[in-house]
């Protein structure tokens, strides 16, 4: 049977850092669950889509297809075809994504595609409800956690070497706290530790150091 590696945790954690290393070394292919709730987020936003008008969700769903092509263990989102990687990591998405992965419709939809894509080949998978939703059974989860302090500061650092000159620590610390609430409190399958997860606290660890804290437990 394939194998399936579940990471789960709060926002900015490092979650696509230890997916993308232990994806590379093991050979798995990395899925970014993330990315795509942040490319149905920007379809949203794009074609002013109501996320209270039921008819209107079920509709553009209809109108959105994505896919993945993994390039060096990066993992792509193509939106209709289109490649979204850099756009849907900027400040408008984010301030809209949790808003919008809320909804039931279009959880239903994400977990369905989620779920294929785990079928047959070995992965590792990062999101919040990974552990908890879509791969229950998976063989190895972690639940990863960091002080948020370090977690805005690293995605801010993130933004500036993108080339984001406008958004400010401030802002990102906010929106991270806001994502997380409202990840947690969420009524369709909210961000929680899955029982059977294991906790790794990154806020002082190396990224080899917790590569190989993770590696120990994947590989018997
Ligand atoms: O992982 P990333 O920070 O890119 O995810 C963006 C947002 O997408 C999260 O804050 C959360 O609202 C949503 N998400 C989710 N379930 C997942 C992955 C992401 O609800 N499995």
């Amino acid at each position: 049977k394939n194998i399936v590696v579940a990471i789960d945790g709060y926002s900015s954690c490092g979650k696509s850092t230890l997916a993308k290393a232990l994806a590379k070394k093991l050979g798995f292919i990395y899925i970014d669950s993330g990315a795509m709730y942040r490319a149905v987020t920007l379809y949203f936003i794009r074609n002013e889509v109501d996320i209270t008008n039921e008819a209107d969700v079920k509709d553009a769903l209809q109108h959105i297809e994505l896919n993945f092509h993994s390039r060096d263990y990066e993992s792509h989102i193509l939106l209709n075809g289109e490649e979204v990687f850099e756009e849907i990591r900027q400040m408008p998405v984010s301030e809209s994504v949790s808003e919008v992965s809320a909804h039931k419709m279009v959880r239903h939809d994400m977990v369905k595609q989620q779920q294929r894509m785990g079928k047959s080949k070995n992965i590792v998978m990062d999101g919040r409800d990974i552990g908890t939703a879509v791969f229950e059974d998976a063989q190895v989860k972690f639940f990863m956690t960091a002080d948020p302090k370090i977690r805005a500061e690293r995605r801010f650092n993130e933004l500036v070497s993108k080339g984001d000159t406008v958004t400010t620590l401030e802002e990102v610390f906010e929106n991270l706290a806001h994502r997380d609430y409202a990840d947690t409190t969420r009524v369709e399958s909210p961000l929680t530790r899955a029982e059977d997860a294991i906790i790794l606290d990154n806020t002082e660890l190396t990224e080899q150091e917790q590569l190989n804290f993770a590696l120990e437990r994947v590989e018997p």
